[in-house]
């Protein structure tokens, strides 16, 4: 018996022993394997004319046996060969299966999120069978193998003892025993006879596999009235005969060619759920038909969460591409710009040539215009989620938010129009997440700029003494704290408000743009004409004391200044130039040997603190070594306050012992 790799036993091991509640899932599972493998003969010989399929009828079937407790899933697509049994079966072949051993199933939060998460779709069938076997056979092989497991330890694999008579995989689940009767009072556990009956199973298909595309079909047995005899009295009861006949149970019809009023929401659900693997019902459902020079349908998907790869090099965007139903290209990441790359969904096309190429989709003009409107309903659909359910768009925000920000950095501010106003940031002043037109909305008068601070925690932000400054002004801060959000800024430069109309509460605004700022920076103008004046003729009578101090410290500072907006604290310190202390702190993050900016850094000391008069002090007593420990301790501990690290932290808490 060869064993499973260890992330697979994990896996199966929470299948197994999980009793989870919606093991129903389990077909569904394996119908979509069987359609996908079917897709892959089909596209395989429109592609390859060596690989002509003959009139044979592509389909799925399911058969039960009720005494031997088994269901068989039978497709006749693709077929594995034993290579492919081996690492199809034998291991996940996800490229997450890295990160979960890293994060075990706990850490998690449970089994549901790495059912999940990992679509691993062909294990669920171990929640309901105690033995799978899967014999297959490879197009264009004359070879067949089976594969079998309990799905603890491990599996074999052999060359099957008979032959499959076509190419395709059957799956056979030996169901698990029935639990025991419960005692009294007790409430039944769910047992698994259910999937040995006819309507069971047709109830599982029509349920969650309605909309596949290829027929799943079924033995059914039914009832018929045998014909009247001739000499039959007038007292005659017709008499009923049973018969078995091949029936097929789904409806075929793809889902986006329906309109969307004949569709529940629930269909729209199971679709989704069944096509790409998601555990989560979407966050949104994107349906349109597009007519004209151009016609397609295309049915999309916001999910209800972010995919554990989403932000992950091994992420591919893109939506199913389908010329008149059939597949052409499973992942077309050109209809989908970076931005919307969490999007799933399909677009169908009759206008598209099958043989469309991955270099001529380039250059298609069709799929670039189809591309445009599928990005177009995007938006248009984000923003109406943005303002008619504004929880639902929080959450959206909340797992795809951060990939927008990205969109408008990539695109140097460019696509700012229409990703700005898709963005929410954390208002310190309304204590909660805001647009920047809201923002806008709520400013008060003669406010010409939006502020913002970023670092990596929101208390931390909320408690800076410039950001407490600047709210006590009556400005909001939004307080950031994603890596991007600062270089989104600085790719946008400013916001452009759109004009609001008045009415008679409101005075309504024109259009403008406001400059995006960052509060930390020296240039923040929020001081009154008198504060600067103040402020500057201070500079200028502690001149020598102020270049003395910078002295001490080196090129730690540009220089060192009077505060011109008053301020609890002793000192701060402020930026000059475009690289703020956050930027500089994220850009060091980068990669190793990059030497990355340093910002401009001013230290901002408060003439009105009673430090200061320590430093006076000092300096007039020509005490040079206290003036450098001085200076030393207050530019450190105004790092702090800013949530940044000391360059040298043993020297920092020397300094403050000796002072002791
Ligand atoms: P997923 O379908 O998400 O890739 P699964 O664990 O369900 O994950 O299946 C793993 C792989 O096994 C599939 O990607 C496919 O290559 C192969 N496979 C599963 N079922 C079949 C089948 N019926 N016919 C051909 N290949 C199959």
């Amino acid at each position: 018996m060869k064993q499973f790799k260890t992330e697979s036993k994990k896996l199966l091991d929470l299948m197994a022993n999980s009793i989870y509640t919606n093991r129903d899932i389990f077909l569904r599972e394996l119908i979509s394997n069987a359609s996908d493998a079917i897709d892959k003969l089909s596209f395989m010989s429109l592609t390859n004319s060596a690989a002509k399929l003959g009139d044979e009828d592509l389909e799925i079937r399911i058969s039960y046996d009720k005494d031997a407790r088994t269901i068989t899933i039978s497709d006749n697509g693709i077929g594995m060969t034993a290579d492919e049994l081996e690492e199809n079966l034998g291991t996940i072949a996800h490229s997450g299966s890295e990160q979960f051993k890293e994060d075990n199933a706990e850490a998690q939060g449970g089994e549901v999120d790495i059912i999940g998460q990992f679509g691993v779709g062909f294990y669920s069938s171990f929640m309901v069978a105690k033995q799978v076997r899967v014999i297959s056979r490879a197009y264009g092989s004359d070879e067949t193998f089976v594969w079998e497991s309990d799905g603890a330890e491990g599996y074999t694999l052999e060359p099957a003892a008979e032959q499959r008579a076509t190419h395709g995989t059957d799956v056979i689940l030996t169901l698990r025993d029935e639990p025991a009767a419960p005692a009294d009072g007790e409430e039944a556990e769910k047992g698994f006879d259910t999937y040995l009956s006819e309507w069971g199973l047709r109830d599982l298909v029509t349920r969650y596999s309605n909309y596949v595309r290829h027929p799943i079909r079924m033995m059914v047995s039914k009832s018929r009235a045998l014909p009247k005899p001739e000499d039959a009295g007038d007292d005659y009861t017709p008499e009923y005969e049973d018969y078995e006949e091949l029936e097929t149970l789904n409806s075929m019809t793809p889902i986006w060619r329906k309109r969307k009023q004949e569709v529940e929401q629930s269909d729209y659900n199971e679709f989704y759920k069944s096509t790409f693997h998601d555990w989560e019902d979407p966050a949104r459902t994107i349906p349109f038909h597009v007519e004209g020079t151009l016609d397609y349908h295309a049915l999309l998907f916001v999910p209800g969460r972010a995919p554990f790869d989403l932000y992950s090099k091994d992420y591919e965007k893109g939506l199913a591409l389908y010329s008149s139903n059939v597949l052409i290209m499973e992942k077309c990441a050109d209809l989908l710009p970076d931005y919307y790359n969490f999007v799933r969904g399909v677009v169908d096309s009759p206008d598209v040539s099958l043989n469309i190429s991955r270099e001529t989709l380039q250059q298609n003009r069709q799929l670039r215009a189809m591309a445009r409107s599928v990005e177009r309903q995007i938006t248009r659909n984000l923003q109406d989620m943005r303002d008619n359910d504004r929880e639902a768009y929080e959450k959206f925000f909340d797992n795809f938010g951060r990939g927008i920000k990205f969109g408008i950095y990539n695109s140097y501010g460019a696509k700012a129009d229409p990703l700005a106003d898709l963005l929410l940031f954390w208002s310190a002043r309304e204590e909660k997440m805001v647009t920047f037109a809201e923002y806008v909305a709520a400013m008060k008068d003669g406010q010409d700029a939006i502020y913002y601070v970023a670092g990596d925690s929101r208390e931390r932000l909320a408690k800076m003494p410039i950001v407490r400054t600047v709210l006590d002004k009556g400005y909001d801060v939004l307080l950031c704290t994603q890596d991007v959000d600062e270089f989104t800024f600085q790719a946008m430069r400013t916001y452009h408000a759109a004009a609001v109309a008045g009415d008679s509460e409101n005075k309504g605004r024109d259009a403008r743009d406001y400059d995006l700022k960052n509060v930390t920076s020296g240039d923040l103008d929020l001081a009154s004409e008198e504060e600067k004046e103040a402020a500057e003729k201070a500079t200028s009578e502690h001149e020598d004391l102020f270049s003395a101090l910078a002295s001490k410290l080196g090129d730690k500072v540009e220089k060192v200044v009077a505060a011109s907006s008053a301020t609890d604290a002793p000192a701060r310190i402020t930026t000059e130039g475009p690289v703020s202390l956050e930027m500089e702190r994220v850009l060091a993050q980068g990669p190793e040997g990059m030497e990355a900016p340093h910002s401009r850094r001013i230290l901002e000391l408060n003439v009105a603190h009673p430090v200061f008069q320590k430093l006076v002090d000092a300096q007039e007593a020509q005490d040079d070594e206290k003036l450098a420990l001085y200076a030393s301790l207050l530019y450190d501990q105004a790092l702090l306050v800013e949530g940044l690290s000391v360059d040298d932290p043993v020297a920092f808490a020397q300094n403050v012992c000796s002072l002791m």
